[in-house]
């Protein structure tokens, strides 16, 4: 028989199985465990639909058998079963190469984590077996098949006997180390302990056949050796059960199995409804984004079963866009089994228990922001983009759902703060929400503008997340203050007495302040002096709605071109740098020109904005040099 070799992906995998130095090796009989059941499923859900399975819900079920003499354990099961072609490609090559993606390289202190942060699958028999056998029939087919493989030189498959439909594996357990005793996975007390610990929740029965002894009837002392065949798991999901049954390692184990997460989640919310809907759901608020969680390959949804049966992995509609960071499912009482994706869309029950549920996740969200600030927080940093898109996207439509969960980095101590929170310290005299937006805080910090905030006392908010301005255009006034941008030119804090001399001082020098205008051409609108930068020479303000750190952003996006903020270059009228412009302006204009070149392109710099022309400023300033 020709001996195939492992695809290079799944060989590598292997290798780290065969050579695993892992100290949890017992994760491999949840692992078979788990691919049973799902085989079961798949034909649990046809029998449904189709008599001729030939098999009742009471019928199915997963069984585990330990011969300690020949060091063989056997996982069986009445599942769907898979054709010589299905072990092919899905025992040759791995199908879920998430393990893999992740690891780029193959360090061995690495390998512990992947093993224990991922599912590894039908491979992780090869951590406690030295040979690997798999015996299926698939349904419909009327003949079976036999995998082998010892591993890392390839597999074989062959022709084999097999009286009814469903996958027997067969596991040759290695020899007992110094080191390790692999013995104990054919001790059927350890066993049962671990089908206990990691497979409780599984659906079907998972049964073995235990040696006891038994009193022989009639007598008062008598026994005779029996064979009991019994359930190990509980068979309830653990949704189903009450919370109080259930530890926080539970919630947490489920999750990280169910949803590939390394992390433990940051909260659960597992609830059950009854009324117009009747439904369980078990969600969770991960610790971290996924790594694809602000691609368009993510996608949002929840698992849903109809009375334990699983529906569909991923139903989006469950999830509103600014939540879809929840990771869970939903099992409801209400939903015919017959329901189709298609239809899904259009059903009502669904679409009340999407209501529900996002309403569910607003409260506990505002309940965490409240009461667990440092969880929410971290929570925050991991997802606050997609609630800061939510206010902003379908026009504002959602705003309202998503406005107050929002934080923001504050020169308050340099920590989150609420909008609420803002407000609620504002001094008398402070009329506006002030914010700044820029790549860091210590490049906000840098804005000359800041510092007149700051001077004034002042809150200001740092906008450092691209769509920060964006969402606050959408949100619109808070409790009647506006959100005003430290750099347009409504965030001026003179007195009434500073605006008049500024005035004056401007209109005394129009001729020189429009000469320098000319000589920017198209980069600003205005310039003009100002009194409000202390000890800075220059600042570029915005005018209108559109910031610079906006233009920045919608040039990064396709089709958005011709996008510009309209910009003044406002100069200190305190500085010496405004009489020697003034005296410019009467004695060498060529000079002039040079120098409005030169303070607009500081301003822009120290604005974070790039430089439309670096080599003519290269030239101005080298000019200055010789
Ligand atoms: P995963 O379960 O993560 O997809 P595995 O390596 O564990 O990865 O299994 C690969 C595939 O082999 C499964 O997706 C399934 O199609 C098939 N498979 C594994 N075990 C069984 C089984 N007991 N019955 C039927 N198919 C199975």
């Amino acid at each position: 028989m020709r001996t195939k070799q492992f695809k290079a992906e799944s060989k590598k995998l292997l290798d780290m199985m065969i050579n695993s130095i892992y100290t949890h090796k017992e994760i491999f009989l949840r692992e078979l465990i788990s691919n049973a059941s799902d085989a079961v499923d798949k034909l649990y859900f046809r029998s449904l639909t189709d008599d001729t399975v030939g098999l009742n819900r009471g019928d199915f079920c997963i069984r585990l058998s330990a011969d300690a003499e020949n060091r063989i354990l056997t996982v069986s099961d009445n599942g769907i079963g898979m054709t010589a072609e299905e072990l092919e490609n899905n025992l040759g090559t791995i199908a879920k190469s998430g393990s893999l993606d992740f690891k780029k390289n193959n360090e061995k202190s690495e390998e512990i984590d992947v093993i224990g942060q991922f599912g590894v699958g039908f491979y992780s028999a090869f951590m406690v077996a030295d040979k690997v056998t798999v015996i299926s029939r698939a349904y419909g087919a009327e003949t079976a098949n036999r995998w082998e493989s010892c591993g890392a030189e390839g597999y074989t498959i062959a022709a084999a006997e097999k009286e009814s439909v469903g996958t027997e594996i067969i596991l040759h357990i290695k020899e007992d180390t110094e080191e390790e005793k692999y013995s104990e996975f054919l001790d059927a007390y350890r066993l049962s302990s671990l089908v206990k610990k990691y497979s409780d929740y599984i659906r079907y029965p998972v049964k073995m056949l235990f040696n006891t002894r038994k009193k022989v009837e009639g007598t008062e002392d008598e026994y005779e050796d029996a064979v009991e065949d019994r359930t190990l798991n509980s068979m309830i999901p653990l949704w189903k059960k009450n919370k109080s049954e259930i530890t926080e390692e539970e919630y947490n184990n489920f999750y990280k199995e169910k949803f590939y997460d390394y992390e433990a989640p940051l909260k659960v919310i597992h609830s059950k409804t009854e009324g117009q809907a009747t439904y369980s759901s078990l969600l969770y608020i991960p610790a971290h984004a996924p790594f694809d969680y602000y691609s368009k390959d993510f996608e949002k949804g929840l698992a849903l079963y109809s009375k334990g049966v699983l529906i569909t992995d991923k139903c989006a509609d469950l999830l509103p866009d600014y939540f879809s960071f929840v990771k869970g499912l939903v099992d409801s009482e209400d939903l015919s089994l017959n329901i189709s994706r298609e239809t899904l869309q259009h059903d009502y029950q669904l679409r009340l228990i999407a209501k529900t549920i996002e309403k569910k996740i607003k409260s506990e969200l505002v309940k965490m922001l409240r009461n667990d600030r440092e969880n929410y927080e971290k929570f925050f940093d991991a997802f606050g983009t997609q609630l800061k898109f939510g206010v902003y996207s379908e026009y504002g439509r959602n705003k309202d759902a998503v406005a107050d969960l929002l934080l923001f980095k504050s020169s308050n101590e340099d920590k989150y703060v609420t909008v609420e929170e803002y407000i609620s310290r504002m001094p008398e005299s402070q009329k506006a929400i002030y914010y700044a937006a820029g790549e860091t805080v210590d490049k906000i910090n840098m804005l000359p503008q800041a510092d007149a905030v700051k001077a004034k006392g002042y809150e200001l908010l740092y906008f450092t997340d691209y769509v920060d301005e964006f969402a606050i255009q959408m949100l619109g006034e808070q409790d009647g203050k506006a959100f005003v941008n430290i750099c347009a030119e409504e965030a001026d804090f003179g007195s009434e007495e500073e605006k008049e001399s500024v005035k004056a001082k401007n209109e005394e020098n129009k001729d020189l302040l429009d000469f320098m205008c000319e000589s920017l051409g198209d980069e600003v609108t205005a310039v003009r002096f100002t009194e409000k930068l202390g000890e800075h020479p220059v600042c570029l303000v915005s005018e209108g709605g559109l910031s610079s750190e906006m233009e920045r952003v919608l040039k990064s996006m396709p089709g958005a071109a011709g996008v510009k903020a309209s910009l003044a270059l406002e100069i200190n009228a305190n500085h010496p740098i405004a009489q020697k412009l003034i005296d410019l302006f009467a004695s060498d204009r060529d000079t002039l020109d040079s120098y409005a070149k030169l303070l607009n392109a500081q301003a822009r710099l120290i604005g974070g904005m790039s430089i439309e022309n670096p080599a003519e400023l290269s030239a101005l300033i080298c000019g200055l040099m010789l």
